[in-house]
Parts: C-alpha cells; sequence; structure tokens
C-alpha cells in the first residue's frame, strides 16, 4: 500500500484530506508540524508528503529544502498545499523541487486525483528497466537507472524533471504540447496547467547550463528536443 504523509497545521483541513485519502486507499500518516514531519519522513519513508506551505516554527517550504538535501529523502515527491497562487513559481522546481501543487482551497477529489497521478509517474519511472544509455550531445541519460549526466557529471534532477527530460528526448524532433506534455509526465488527463510545464521546463533549463538550447520554445505550441547539434 502507498505512504502518504499530510503535513498540514489546521486540523480540519488535515482530517479531511487523511479521510479521503484514506478512503482512495492509501496509508496516510499526518503530521502537524515540520518537526515531527521531518522524525515521520526518517521513519516512514512516505511514496509521497502532502505539505502545507505555511506552518508554524520550520515552514514547507524549509521542510521542502531540508528533504532535498537529504539523499535519503531527496527521491519522495512533494505536493505543496498553497493559499497563495502567487508562490507557485516559488514552490514547483524554481528553487524548491516540490513536484506539484494544490491551491487552497481544494476539493478533495482533485487532491486524490494528484496524489494519485504522482505516485502512478515516480513508480512508473522507477520500474521501467528497458533500454541502456541515451546519448544526445552533451547530455546522457538512464532510464532504467534513472540518471541523468552532462558532459559525464551527474545532474541532479527532480523525479519530475527526469521524467520531462527523457518525454523530451525520447520524442525528439517533434513538439511536444504542454497538453502532451502534462499528459505523459504528470498523467493529468485535464488541461489548463501549462504554467506547471513551464515552470518545469525552465528549471531543467537553468540545470542543463549552456546545453539549454537542446530543448526548443515552438512559440504558442510547446517545446521540442533537437534531433542534432545546432
Ligand atoms: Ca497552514
Amino acid at each position: 500500500m502507498n505512504k502518504v504523509l499530510v503535513v498540514e497545521d489546521e486540523p480540519d483541513i488535515l482530517e479531511m484530506v487523511r479521510y479521503n485519502l484514506d478512503q482512495a486507499g492509501l496509508d496516510v500518516e499526518t503530521a502537524e508540524d515540520a518537526e515531527r514531519a521531518l522524525q515521520s519522513v526518517q521513519e516512514i519513508l512516505p511514496d509521497v508528503i502532502i505539505l502545507d506551505l505555511m506552518l508554524p516554527g520550520i515552514d514547507g517550504l524549509d521542510m521542502c529544502r531540508q528533504l532535498k538535501q537529504d539523499a535519503r529523502t531527496r527521491h519522495i515527491p512533494i505536493l505543496m498545499l498553497t493559499a497563495r497562487k502567487e508562490e507557485v513559481d516559488r514552490i514547483v522546481g524554481l528553487e524548491l523541487g516540490a513536484d506539484d501543487y494544490v491551491v487552497k482551497p481544494f476539493s478533495p477529489r482533485e487532491l486524490v486525483l494528484r496524489a494519485q497521478a504522482i505516485l502512478r509517474r515516480s513508480q512508473g519511472s522507477s520500474q521501467s528497466t528497458t533500454d541502456a544509455w541515451l546519448h544526445l550531445g552533451p547530455i546522457s541519460i538512464d532510464k532504467a537507472a534513472h540518471q541523468a549526466l552532462l558532459n559525464g557529471d551527474p545532474l541532479e534532477l527532480t523525479g519530475t524533471e527526469f521524467k520531462l527530460l527523457l518525454t523530451l528526448i525520447e520524442r525528439r524532433g517533434r513538439v511536444q504540447t504542454r497538453d502532451d506534455l502534462l499528459d505523459t509526465v504528470w498523467g493529468y488527463e485535464y488541461s489548463g496547467y501549462g504554467r506547471t510545464v513551464d515552470t518545469h521546463i525552465r528549471r531543467l533549463r537553468e540545470k542543463l547550463g549552456e546545453a539549454c538550447e537542446w530543448i526548443e520554445t515552438v512559440r504558442g505550441v510547446g517545446y521540442r528536443f533537437r534531433r542534432e547539434r545546432v
């Protein structure tokens, strides 16, 4: 059974989220502050963490940062809860590496769907054991080991960034719309989250440095990975 840790200091929201995830068949642990949550993470190593941004003491941003700095917990996907839409850019990837976000107030159903989508894609990517290294210019990617190299050095990518890069590379030379990418990488069956894609592409390009030009923006449509060096 998939383990979810929910970190939220508002008891009503915590209970509502716990109830709905439990109904969806997930094994739910809860924490009302980041200190206890960080302890639980080490103990239970959850498959996904649902983390409120505004917490007393250590806030959600700091907690996220701590998790991403720890090799033991770096891979655990994080779904952020936020009351402020303006925070979205910061939350998703830019500096923190959260995998997704939901803006309050949210419907329990949407939250459950997002959590399930995150679980599907983190498990889908770790279970694929076919193919060896793919090499594209300075980028090498090992699908099975979930590893990417840039000029031979390991690229520190979040699970979502890796899946995004892999998807673009596997479909190189072909334009991918934001909806295509949402569907494949995020597992959403609905559109309207194009900004999530843009934010992750931006972060991925930053990590690729000079190699960022391999990911082309096709204006008004989406993104395309080059087939060959320009
Ligand atoms: Ca809160």
